[in-house]
């Protein structure tokens, strides 16, 4: 265009100034004709991710409430299974004879505000008993019971009421800090609130953050430490004060730092709470009163802490020493698992 401009105002036929609006009144041109192209690959955006929620709003989930369900009562959280064996199913019902058993036979009793740690090697089947305590999966055969109920019996809503669960990775939403602490509560009041981030040792950094407790959290909570989301869990389950505790990896890919802190909260927390803790974080394995270790699906050894860390077995395997003599729990009741002797 600007060489056949400048040609034409070469030869006389048109003059530099309509050479000029000419190439501004070109541009004007393209900038919404690029602006539909963008909006258009947008719009193809939109509908492939309509089409992916549709997907998802229309299964039906495996695990609904059972014929003659009640609410549960409020717990203490006796937890025991029995017998239990389960395999995850896939999908597609042509797939149904390849059900892989992953736990085998598992019987267990949680007293209530005893704190199990369940730990082994990766695909042992530790996540998996965690997941059929607040029904995610109902078990092929056995039962897993609250308060001697079976957890079938419960009404889902209130069941999972009951069950608070810290995971490796936290789900914070788009929200204020005080939302995602209070989330699942009704009408949560802000006292509340803030006793749950003192306890779980976040009180600190949400008051240094630019709103405190208003302060807006990205999607996902992306502008805090993964240390810092993972005390917002916990003090949501401080909030929640549920009778029945599920920690899964808590401290998996904090720093030693972040973790020492973490570790620090859920100590407060899992005290006097049925706790079942899955970590490979020797410091928490040593706060439980009990430990299970799991390969392949079923229950190769049991103890406390201390006795398994002198013991050769597969406890002392994947913990060596680090369990053994580390600073005492504060389970309820008991005999402290790590406060005496140790490390000779
Ligand atoms: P890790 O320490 O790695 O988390 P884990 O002991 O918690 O392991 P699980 O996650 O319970 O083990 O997995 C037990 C077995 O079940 C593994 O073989 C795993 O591949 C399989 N499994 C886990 N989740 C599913 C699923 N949703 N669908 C199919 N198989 C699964």
């Amino acid at each position: 265009m600007v060489w056949l401009g400048v040609w034409l105002v070469d030869r006389g036929s048109i003059s530099a100034g309509t050479l000029v609006l000419f190439v501004l009144l070109i541009q004007n041109m393209f900038k919404p004709s690029r602006k539909i192209v963008s909006e258009w690959y947008k719009v193809g955006k939109l509908l492939a991710s309509t089409e992916r929620i549709e997907e998802l709003l229309a299964r039906q989930p495996a695990v609904t409430d059972s014929p003659g369900a009640r609410p549960a009562p409020r717990l203490t959280g006796r937890l025991s299974f029995t017998n239990v064996s389960f395999g995850y199913r896939p999908e597609t019902a042509a797939d149904d004879d390849r059900v892989r058993t992953v736990l085998h036979h598992i019987t267990f009793t949680v007293e209530p505000g005893e704190v199990v740690a369940l730990i082994g090697p990766s695909g042992a089947g530790k996540s998996t008993v965690a997941q059929l305590v607040p029904r995610l999966y109902d078990p092929d055969s056995g039962t897993v019971a609250i308060d001697g109920t079976d957890v079938r019996q419960f009404t889902l809503e209130s069941l999972r009421r009951q069950v608070s669960v810290v995971l490796q990775e936290t789900l914070l939403l788009t929200g204020t800090v005080a939302e995602n602490i209070a989330y699942g509560i009704d009408a949560p009041d802000s006292e509340r609130i803030v006793r749950a981030a003192r306890l779980a040792n976040a009180d600190q950094f949400v008051k240094e953050l630019p709103d405190g407790y208003a302060t807006m959290l990205g999607e996902r909570g992306a502008t805090l430490s993964g240390g810092q989301r993972q005390r917002i869990a916990i003090a949501r389950a401080f909030v929640r004060d549920a009778p029945v505790l599920i920690l899964d990896e808590p401290t998996t890919g904090l720093d030693p730092e972040s973790a020492g802190q973490v570790v620090a909260a859920l100590r407060t927390l899992i005290s006097g709470t049925t706790t079942l803790i899955i970590s490979h974080d020797a410091d928490l394995v040593a706060c439980a009163d009990r430990v299970l270790v799991l390969e392949e699906g079923r229950i190769v050894q049991e103890g406390s802490p201390r006795t398994l860390a002198r013991t050769d077995g597969p406890f002392a395997s994947l913990f060596g020493r680090a369990v053994d003599g580390g600073e005492s729990p504060v389970s309820a009741g008991g005999e402290s698992p790590v406060s005496a002797g140790g490390g000779s």
